[in-house]
């Protein structure tokens, strides 16, 4: 079984576009700017923009942090991803999800300019990407692939289960392994909270991919041994054991379904440290388009 270290996958991409950004100061060039929009204060909302924040000082990129309220009116934010659609030194910008509930979040995305859209979810990057052109794809799902690649993980003709169907996870991923394309050319399931007798379809997966945020959902029982498990899911569960006072949880029961892998990734340093890499390699690609 091999232990895939998203972490460290992810320090070598960063280090890679590092390399670039100094490449690009040194010709006299700007660095590319990020912009992370972040709508009121949710704990686990505030940390992802702050790691963020921190991925771009190591590759050298400028980035901002604008801060609104939980009040903001829809139009206040309509206006501002209007500005940053607008504004010639924003290569790329990202609104942190969730949105409060008086904000239409799909409104929002389909606001922001596809050019700008670094974390993939404009309707055009989706669907340019799901017809096999160039486009964002979506840091997520562009995370697994590049994990995929840089672990060698052969993905031509096998069945591959993704379990979760949402627009940012599930369903990208999905399209990305059918694509006529390396890493693609898999046989692909989608399972979600409809399915019945999910182990039915999860025992047949030579790569299976859980983007559900319940914990203990996947079980030894429920694969067949030498699968290649992605683990998306990342519940946070109360912990006596940590600083924290909480730790995090796949979807995968990690201990006994481990042992049966070919290749496995962790929960925290398997798929998460690279949805960050990822928009950071779309940040870089949005100030080459430019
Ligand atoms: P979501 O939360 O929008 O939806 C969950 C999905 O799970 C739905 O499609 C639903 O149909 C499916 N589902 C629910 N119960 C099910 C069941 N019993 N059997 C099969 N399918 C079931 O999905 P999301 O936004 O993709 O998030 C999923 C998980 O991934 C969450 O834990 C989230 O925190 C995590 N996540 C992690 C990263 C990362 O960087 N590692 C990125 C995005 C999301």
């Amino acid at each position: 079984m091999t232990l895939i270290d998203g972490k460290h996958i992810s320090e070598q991409i960063i280090g890679e576009i590092a390399r670039e950004v100094d490449a690009l100061a040194r010709a006299g060039r700007r660095p590319p700017h990020l912009v992370a929009v972040l709508v009121g204060h949710d704990g686990a909302s505030e940390g992802y923009v702050a790691a963020k924040m921190r991925a771009c000082a190591r590759c050298g990129f400028r980035s901002t942090t604008l801060r609104l309220e939980d009040d903001v009116t829809q139009q206040q934010l309509l206006d501002t991803v209007a500005r940053l659609n607008a504004d010639d030194t924003v290569d790329g910008f990202i609104v942190q999800l969730p949105l409060p509930p008086h904000i239409d979040e799909q409104l929002i995305i389909e606001a922001i300019d596809y050019r700008k859209d670094v974390d993939g979810f404009h309707p055009v990057n989706v669907g340019r990407v799901a017809l096999g052109l160039p486009g964002f794809v979506a840091a997520t799902p562009q995370g697994i692939i590049t994990l995929m690649e840089r672990y060698g993980i052969a993905t031509a003709g096998r069945r591959c289960v993704v379990v979760g169907r949402s627009n940012i996870v599930g369903k990208p991923v999905a399209s990305l392994l059918m694509r006529k394309a390396q890493p693609g050319n898999c046989t692909v399931t989608i399972c979600h909270s409809a399915t019945p007798h999910l182990e039915q379809f999860t025992r047949q997966a030579d790569i299976l991919i859980t983007a559900v945020g319940q914990p203990g959902l996947v079980t030894a029982g429920m694969v067949r041994p030498g699968v290649a498990v992605f683990d998306v899911g990342i519940t946070r569960v109360p912990s006596s054991s940590t600083p924290s006072g909480w730790h995090l949880l796949g979807d995968v029961d990690f201990d006994s379904v481990a042992p049966l892998c070919s290749f496995i990734t962790p929960i925290p340093g398997g798929v998460g440290p690279m949805t960050i890499a990822s928009l950071m390699q779309n940040t870089l690609r949005a100030y080459q388009n430019q």
